[in-house]
């Protein structure tokens, strides 16, 4: 089986619709997603109708439940902050209902997603060292987890290998190693990179690949600037930051 993971969608519905341009063309059988589909972009309805769609499973983000009143937005930045409280304006009833009952985790074919960490899903944790590492891989049993939520594609092992990602060659996964592979960020990238990024699973061939997809982010950043959210959530997309 082959799957689509994506992330971190931040309501930005053009590059969203160029990922799923391009999953259509590579024979996926079911995509899920990572969290974060609202959030800092200018279409969050159409996200959430698109996800509702497109995909088999989501789990929550921290920006998912922030918009409907279910995670504390005390330590948001400024940018984050207005945004959560523009999404939630802009969110209907059964928008918000659906946002509400993402679950924290989910498992398919032998691997598990959660938007922050393993160990604590609900604390929105970011995964960004190494000597943290240890504890994570106790929490679970699978020998993948896929996260997201920092917005850097990356992939770690419980060899304590930090694998930079690479379009150009498939991550091939070895037997008795397990990985913690985040799937980088559809709406907004922070790598430095401001293509869309996903990842595909292959089960069968025990293969992972990070995509990354141009978009029109001249639409997305203007639809922020007229929508009153902050130029900063506009202007950092054209730099991937
Ligand atoms: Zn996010």
């Amino acid at each position: 089986m082959k799957y689509a993971l994506i992330s971190d969608i931040h309501g930005n519905l053009q590059a969203l619709e160029r990922v799923i341009e391009d999953i259509a063309e590579r024979q996926v059988d079911e995509i899920y997603c990572v969290g974060d589909i609202v959030g800092y972009g200018a279409q969050p309805s159409e996200c959430i109708t698109e996800i509702k769609r497109i995909c088999r499973g989501s789990v929550a983000g921290n920006h998912d439940w922030a918009a409907v009143g279910k995670t504390d937005i005390g330590f948001f930045n400024k940018e984050a902050k207005a945004a959560v409280l523009w999404t939630s304006e802009n969110l209907d009833f059964e928008e918000k209902r659906f946002l509400a009952e993402l679950p924290l985790k989910l498992y398919f074919d032998n691997a598990m997603i959660v938007h922050g960490t393993p160990v604590a899903p609900e604390k929105w944790d970011y995964l960004l060292y190494t000597n943290r590492l240890g504890a994570q891989f106790a929490y679970f049993s699978e020998p993948i987890c896929f996260i997201g939520h920092s917005h850097v594609p990356v992939v770690w092992t419980n060899a304590y290998e930090r694998i930079p990602p690479d379009t150009e060659k498939p991550l091939k996964l070895e037997e008795g190693r397990r990985y913690i592979i985040n799937v980088g960020s559809v709406g907004q990238p922070r790598d430095g990179d401001p293509r869309a990024c996903y990842s595909i699973f292959d089960s069968e061939k025990k293969a992972v690949y990070i995509r990354r997809v141009e978009y029109d982010i001249d639409t997305a950043a203007n639809l922020i600037r007229d929508a009153g959210l902050p130029e900063k959530l506009a202007s950092r997309l054209y730099r991937g930051f």
